[in-house]
């Protein structure tokens, strides 16, 4: 029978043990049949694919709790325009090519049909969460919704859940609470239309965090800051400082409260329905999340590193929400490449070091996010945490999180479904070959097209 066998490799087999080295993994089928000390290849017969791993790491193929733009379907939950067909197996590419076989799309208001239809056109297994609950579709609409149908509307929640969805999220996302997507999305294309000018999204931020402070509130005002904000931006004189409060004012504050109601609704649904929230968890959103903490629902604490959390902040949170058995994420973001609106892994590395980490995702970063097995190299040389614990944050603790998001996935052991990460030890994010399912689908760095 026809094996492909990865040839003398070292293994980090997703679970969080130690490296095995100079291993032979043998894929039958969709599945890893066995891993042995490595054999001479002539042992393996000629019917057999022998793949030449020396010197390569092997892990399991990583499973991404936190994407957006990878389904067909409005993009965020805050419905917005659903990107392009090309750019959705573009993104998804870009995630294969990272190492990443298993996605959670948490825009949220994705149909099962859509969902399939992605799925179908790329070899990345494209998983659907839902935000569909009422408060949630309300921020929405009154946010943005521009790309929300009447099918999307209609796709709530509870369908959702029936048609598989395995978590409701992303529940009060940036784009409904005032978060990330404000700050690169809404506010500068409002900015741009009343003025022509052009802001980044650090500089829309620090407009934002001037009008309403960094937990959004009509009472955190603050004039002279506004002033500060405009000038640093380049806008002194051609937007006023209660032009900007009510800008700002107007694009955040109509769906903020809805969305904070959505918190604790979407919490209800998943209980009733047995499977987990993800929520935003920031500044703006911590008081609601560390309540919804509090009951049984099995609780996905997204991005738990934003970059809205003063740093000590954000480690008391999540050291809190983790005593409430809640599930600690952080996300790469834009953390090490862009930086558009993370400054830098500070407070990634902080919470690596306190222990307080579950899970890796990326989340988007208007499409600026950093691959997770950077952030995983970069984290292991700075000796905040240990290779195959980190590994275990991106496949096996995912799998374990979301009970169904990826069953017989996140771990390299007999019986596992062969989805498989070939990649350089010393520079984790230089991806070798990818396999899905028993299949290569990445071969030298690219895309094998069938
Ligand atoms: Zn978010």
């Amino acid at each position: 029978m026809n094996a492909i066998v990865l040839h003398g490799c070292d293994l980090a087999d997703g679970q969080g043990k130690a490296l095995r080295h100079g291993v032979d993994i043998v894929v039958d089928g969709d599945a890893v049949r066995e891993i042995v000390p490595s054999r001479a290849v002539a042992t393996y017969g000629p019917a057999n694919e022998i793949v030449d791993a020396s010197g390569m790491l092997v892990l399991p193929g990583l499973i991404n709790n936190h994407t957006h733009g990878t389904a067909y379907g409005p993009l965020f939950p805050s419905g917005h325009e659903a990107l392009r067909r090309e750019q959705v197996l573009a993104n998804l590419d870009r995630h294969l090519l990272e190492g990443t076989t298993t996605v959670l799309c948490v825009d949220g208001f994705v149909t099962a049909e859509a969902l399939a239809r992605t799925d179908e056109a790329h070899p990345v297994n494209v998983i659907l969460a839902s935000c569909n609950t009422p408060a949630c579709l309300e921020a929405a609409t009154v946010a943005d919704g521009s790309g929300l149908t009447e099918a999307s509307r209609a796709f709530t929640a509870r369908r959702a859940v029936d048609a598989g969805a395995v978590a409701l999220g992303e529940i009060g996302a940036g784009h409904t609470l005032g978060g990330g997507g404000a700050s690169y999305m809404y506010i500068p294309a409002e900015i741009e239309r009343r003025t022509g000018i052009g802001v980044t999204p650090r500089q829309a931020d620090a407009l934002k965090v001037a009008v309403l402070g960094r937990r959004i509130s009509a009472s955190s005002f603050d004039p002279d800051a506004v002033e500060e904000a405009l000038a640093a931006a380049g806008l002194a004189g051609k937007l006023s400082v209660p032009d900007t409060r009510e800008l700002v004012s107007h694009i955040v504050l109509p769906a903020f409260d809805i969305a904070l109601r959505g918190l604790a609704e979407a919490a209800g649904q998943a209980r009733q329905a047995g499977i987990p929230v993800l929520v935003h968890n920031a500044a703006a959103s911590m008081t609601q999340v560390a309540a919804i903490a509090k009951t049984d629902v099995a609780l996905i604490a997204g991005h738990s590193n934003h970059s809205s959390f003063e740093p000590r902040e954000a480690l008391e949170h999540a050291e809190r929400l983790k005593e409430l058995g809640a599930i600690v994420d952080v996300s790469t973001l834009d953390t090490f490449g862009a930086q558009r609106l993370t400054r830098g892994p500070e407070l990634l590395y902080a919470m690596f070091s306190a222990g307080v980490v579950d899970t890796i995702s990326t989340d988007y970063a208007g499409g600026h996010h950093d691959p997770i097995l950077l952030a995983i190299d970069r984290a292991t040389k700075a000796g905040v945490v240990g290779l195959p614990a980190a590994v275990a944050m991106a496949t096996a603790n995912v799998a374990d999180a979301i009970p169904g998001i990826a069953p017989r996935r996140g771990r390299v052991v007999p019986g596992a479904l062969a989805d498989l990460v070939m990649t350089d030890p010393a520079a984790l994010h230089q991806v070798g070959a990818v396999m899905i399912s028993g299949k290569i689908v990445v071969r030298d760095g690219r895309r094998v097209t069938a």
